[in-house]
This record gives C-alpha cells, structure tokens and sequence, in this order.
C-alpha cells in the first residue's frame, strides 16, 4: 500500500482525502437539492401556464379548439407558446396542439385519472424520443371535458444542473490546492518542534546526558513529551553518575587489598626467611584474600539486588532465634573483646520476610557494633512489636556514635567515616548500604539514632507475626 514516509506528507493527505470526500458528498447534496426545487418551481409555472390556456381557448363550430384571435399578441399567451401543448377529449382526440409541439405526440393517450380532481406530473417523451416533464389537468370548456397537457423540455433542468456543477467541479481544484498547501504548512509548523527535539536528542550521549530538549510550550502535547524525555534524561544521568562513582570505589575498593597482599609477598620473597615467618605472611596474605572475597561477595549482591534478580523467599519465622543466631556468629570476636551482649523480647513474634536477607542484614548491624564497641563495652538487643502489625528490633552498642552529619549517609555504598577506622576494623563501606536494601526489600525500614552519651542504635523494622493486638508502640 502506498505510504509516504514523512508524517507531514501523511496528514495532508489526509487532510485533502477528507475533503475531497466531504466535497462530494456536498456535490450530490446539492444536485439534490436543486433537482427538488427546480421541480417545484416547474409545477408552479405549469399550473400557472395551465391556468392561462384554459382562459384563452374556446371550440370552434367545427369542433376543433382555437384560441381567441384577440389575445393572440397577448404576453402571456407568448409566453406559453414556448411550452409543448396539447389540448385533448378525455377519449384520447386530439383538438389542439401549438407550433411548438407541431405533429409530435406527447405522452399518448390520457391514462385512467389524467389531471382528474388536481395536476397530474410524469416524466414521459415526445414521439421523436425527447424526454420532457408533462403537468396535466382536465377543465371544463364550454360544457366539454378537455385535457390540456402543457410539457416541459427535460434539458432545460438539466442544463441548469450542468452548469452549476461545472461551476463548483471547476473550482475544487483550486479548493483542494489551497488546502493541500495550507495543510501542508500548518502541519509542518505543528511537527517543527519535533524536528527540533530530535535533533537536540540526536546529540545526547553518555558524555553528555546533561543536556536537555527544549519545551516550547510546557501545556501543550509535545511540551509534555519533551518533559517527559527531559525527566527520563534525568534519570538516566542520575543512574549513569551512581554507576560511574559505584565502578570508580569498587575498583579504589579492591585495590587496596591487592596492593597489600602485593607487598607483602614481594617482601617476603626478597630476604629468605624461617618456616614460621613464611607462614605468618601466608596468614596476613590470607585475611587481605578474605576482605576481597567479602567484599566482592558484597558488590555481587549489590549488583545482583539492583538488578533486580533477586526473589525475596517470604516466610514467617521468629526473629529473637534469628538474632541469637546472628550474635553466635560473631561470638569468638564478642569473647574476644570481652564484651556483654544481652537480648531480649518476645521469644514468639514472627516477622514474615526472607530469612536469608534479614539475617544478613541483622549480621552486618552486629558486625559493626562488635567492631566500633570498644573492649568490655556492651552491645543490647531488644525486640519490641510496634503495633500488631510490626515489629522493631534495636541494636544498642556503646561505641564512639555517629555524628547526625553521617548519619544519613552511612547507609550509601561505600561510604565510611574517617574518623572511626582503626586499622584491622577496615571494612568496604557496603555492609549497611546491603542491611537498607534486605530490609527495604521486605517492606521494612531501617534506621540509625545516637544516644548523647555515646553508642549508637540501629533498628529495623519489619512486618510482624503474632504481636498481640493491644500492645502499644514502645
Ligand atoms: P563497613 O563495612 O566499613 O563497616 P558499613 O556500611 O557497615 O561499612 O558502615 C559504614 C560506616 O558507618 C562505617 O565505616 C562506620 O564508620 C559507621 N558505622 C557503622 N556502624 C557503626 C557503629 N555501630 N558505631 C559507629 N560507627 C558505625
């Protein structure tokens, strides 16, 4: 099928498609029209021209029709000499028929009814095939019954007809040119300011996603469009940037543990040493190998959750077990410090989430606390349902706190306060970004506040099984 390429060549075709047909349809209705009115005007001259015959006519002695002498230069008798005429007995003699008509028959024989009780109309034909529209009517003449018929020449509508189509046939062309051009360039100042987004977006790339379209006209169709665009530009910007900064400190990340391990070796292996120093270097190699494996473990997750390729497995199961759990993991580096680790609540509230995640999530928060609390300092654990449909899970620790300045950002990958790292304590900066999301994923929420003398809580929150339905929130 044809179709032409450019939307602008589209909708003015279009356009003129539409209006040729409404145009012909406009045609046939006003060939209509003026068929009916022509025919009405026709009806009206006839009863009048019958009217002034009937007046003029009068039987001779012979029993012909004649028509007075005297109004034989009379105008309306003019006038109706330009008519077909036939004057007949109702038994089909004829008694009269003008010059115009000379020796042609017109409509034959009256039919049953003929003029009879009003005017009778028909389309019929001359003997020498001339279509005319024929008004007759039966009068009274002298005390006979006559029928006078007085026809008209078909051509002489149609002519009519003719030429005032021709009139408007005649003039669409040029109806049709002007629309074409006038459509043409409205729908082209319609379409410029796509052209113009085009090519502005034809120029965005990743080097350049600060760049926005322009909008016109922000209430319009395409000023939405472009704002629409503008703000998708916005997004992928934002997205592009966090890639760009997530690569640039996952690489700083792993570089550190490979320079160290680097090191390390190259020393060992320039001045011979014992069994036991070569070993001793194999361990401290084998605790950077551990933090890059960790670490890496933690970008794959991150990677895998932003992706969202991860499925959240949904069960209920009892949190205080789990954060036991959690603690007997650490619990060689909790004797190792001789801290106090206390836990308490409800053995049986549930939370429904994905164990697996929240568990991590709960190792990383106790991870830190082990790691930021100092020696015989004490960590606390409290589960207290928050509603009936929550429940809140607090870490406490007595470490150095968080600033409120950090606080909102610790939760971001990558991020570390300077201050708090203390050589071996070195970790990625991933652990809580990996808590927000696990917790997050399972309609939670996750948070951080400082006490005034020191320590910092952590809590999450997550949805409850089995908190009884009056408890207050704490
Ligand atoms: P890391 O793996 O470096 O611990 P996290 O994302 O777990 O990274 O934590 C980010 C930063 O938040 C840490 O570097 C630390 O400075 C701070 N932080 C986390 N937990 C605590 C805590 N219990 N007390 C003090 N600072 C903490």
């Amino acid at each position: 099928m044809f179709r032409p390429k450019r939307v602008r060549t589209r909708l003015t075709l279009w356009y003129v498609g539409t209006l040729a047909a409404i145009l012909a349809v406009y045609l046939v209705g006003v060939s209509l029209l003026l068929l009916w009115q022509m025919e009405t005007i026709l009806k009206r001259l006839a009863a009048e021209d019958l009217e002034t015959v009937k007046g003029l006519l009068y039987f001779e002695p012979d029993g012909q029709v004649g028509v007075r002498e005297d109004y034989h230069h009379h105008s309306d008798w003019k006038q109706v000499q330009e008519r077909l005429l036939e004057v007949l007995l109702p038994d089909g003699t004829i008694l009269y028929r003008n010059a115009r008509l000379g020796n042609r028959t017109v409509g034959g024989p009256p039919f049953a009814g003929e003029g009879e009780g009003g005017y009778s109309g028909r389309r019929a034909s001359l003997s020498d095939r001339t279509p005319v529209i024929l008004i007759s009517r039966k009068y009274d003449l002298e005390g006979k019954t006559v029928l006078i018929r007085v026809g008209y020449q078909q051509d002489l509508i149609w002519n009519e007809l003719k030429r005032t189509l021709l009139v408007l046939i005649v003039a669409s062309p040029l109806v049709f040119a002007g629309t074409a051009y006038a459509g043409y360039k409205m729908v082209g100042r319609t379409l410029d300011p796509v052209t113009q987004m085009a090519n502005r977006a034809e120029q965005i790339n990743s080097e350049r996603l600060n760049e926005r379209l322009p909008v016109e006209s922000s209430g319009d169709e395409l000023g939405h469009l472009a704002t629409v665009f503008n703000s998708m530009l916005s997004r992928i910007e934002q997205s592009f940037e966090q890639l760009r900064r997530f690569t640039a400190d996952a690489s700083h990340e792993l570089r550190t543990p490979l320079a160290a391990i680097r090191s390390v070796g190259e020393v060992r292996l320039q001045d011979g040493a014992t069994a036991e120093e070569y070993r001793d270097t194999i361990g401290s190699m084998l605790e950077e190998v551990n933090r890059l494996t960790s670490i890496v473990e933690k970008l794959l997750t991150l990677s895998r959750a932003d992706a969202g390729q991860i499925q959240m497995q949904v069960s209920v199961f009892p949190l205080k077990a789990l954060v036991r759990e959690a603690a007997a993991l650490l619990e060689v580096l909790i004797e190792d410090k001789q801290l106090t680790f206390q836990l308490t609540g409800d053995e049986n509230i549930g939370v429904e989430a994905d164990r697996l995640y929240v568990r991590q999530a709960v190792v990383n928060i106790l991870d830190n606390a082990v790691k930021f609390t100092p020696a015989g300092g004490r960590i606390d654990a409290s589960i207290v349902c928050q509603g009936n449909s929550q429940v809140q899970l607090s870490i406490r620790d007595t470490g150095p706190g968080i600033s409120a300045a950090h606080r909102t950002r610790i939760f971001d990958r990558f991020y570390r306060i300077e201050e708090a790292r203390t050589g071996a304590e070195l970790g990625g900066g991933l652990g809580l970004s990996i808590s927000k999301w696990a917790v997050e994923a399972n309609n939670g929420e996750i948070g951080v506040s400082s006490a005034p003398r020191g320590g910092s809580t952590f809590w999450i929150r997550l949805p409850a099984v089995g908190c009884p339905p009056t408890s207050a929130p704490a």
